[in-house]
């Protein structure tokens, strides 16, 4: 059984810029996997690499087994992708008619268009409307459609790039719900998701992905990450001077990293192992003076707090 996703530091950049930067993940097939991080973090550019839009600079990655740069065309045929605010339907043609435009485009075989196109519609409950034309249907009608035009060729794996951008509260609903009880539950499909928003990322998603600056900061079960985060925190101090050896701090009990810079020392602890005084006995034991301490962020938090700009608080 292949994986549905599979990347090896993967690695995109433009000119001097890394946009994403030594990439590795592995993604099983009939997950919904969510990827998190601010404008600019590489969520668009890692999507375009995976659907064969743009060639990577370095590393490799297989999507359902084909090689993204090697089978390129195997990897379109197994590909469904979804941009937000898609532009591109014909507002006087009706939305079953842009769906048989846009499956002869894709080469679905013509005899099968027709019930394909059916089902789609049954699916996203726009049979009502089908007959209408596109410019009258609402945002969330629009998202939909958008939504079932991608998977007209019946791929495995659907991309989707900010999904639930810019919807109302119930139709954001209606389509997290299709992606996960229709398209991942009952069709085993896989799903891969970009998202601003941590709510949708918590509820939704079975794994998250959290990429800043082009690099996968995070990477597992949400569930999992917080539990992490609860229990790791981050201290800062600030010496009067700089120790001779910071390193020396990775010897007390309950610490699992040091950051040093100068008179500025970041420590990340174990909050079920570590006590205060084992530490104050090291920094004045090696001629420390305390300046400040104080607790910096916990993980996860932090982690999300520098990977997005505008995200609603869990
Ligand atoms: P996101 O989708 O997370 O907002 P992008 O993948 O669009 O991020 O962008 C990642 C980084 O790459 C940004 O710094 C962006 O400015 C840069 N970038 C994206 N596309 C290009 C391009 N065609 N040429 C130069 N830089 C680009």
């Amino acid at each position: 059984m292949t994986t549905a996703i599979e990347t090896r530091n993967l690695t995109k950049r433009y000119g001097n810029a890394t946009a994403v930067q030594d990439v590795t993940l592995v993604i099983p097939h009939g997950e919904l996997f969510g990827l998190f991080g601010a404008n600019g973090a590489g969520k668009s550019t890692l999507i375009r690499m995976l659907t064969t839009l743009l060639a990577p600079t370095h590393g490799d990655a297989r999507v359902n087994g084909f090689d993204i740069v090697q089978a390129a065309d195997a990897v379109r045929a197994s590909v469904g992708l979804v941009f937000s605010n898609e532009h591109s339907f014909y507002g006087r043609l009706t939305g079953r008619e842009n769906l048989n435009f846009f499956a002869a485009l894709q080469n679905v075989p013509r005899q099968l268009i027709r019930a394909r196109v059916d089902e789609l519609l049954e699916m996203f409950t726009l049979t009502r409307y089908a007959d209408a034309m596109f410019q009258t249907y609402s945002t969330g009608m629009r998202q939909k459609l958008n939504v079932a035009r991608a998977l007209l060729h019946d791929p495995p794996i659907l991309f989707l790039d900010e999904p639930t951008k810019g919807m109302d509260l119930q139709t954001a609903d209606t389509v997290r719900a299709l992606l996960k009880e229709e398209i991942v539950a009952r069709q085993h499909k896989t799903v891969f998701l970009t998202t601003h928003d941590l709510y949708e990322m918590e509820t939704l998603c079975d794994r998250i992905g959290v990429l800043a600056h082009g690099e996968m900061r995070a990477f597992g079960r949400p569930r999992d990450l917080l539990e992490q985060a609860r229990r790791r925190t981050w201290y800062e101090i600030e010496l009067a001077q700089p120790l001779a050896d910071a390193a020396i701090l990775e010897t007390v009990r309950g610490i699992r990293a040091v950051r040093a810079r100068d008179t500025r020392i970041e420590i990340e602890i174990d909050a079920d192992d570590f006590s205060e005084k084992s530490l104050w006995d090291v920094i004045y034991g090696s001629g420390g003076q305390i300046r400040k301490f104080g607790p910096h962020a916990d993980g996860l938090r932090a982690l999300l707090r520098d990977a997005a700009d505008d995200t609603r608080v869990v």
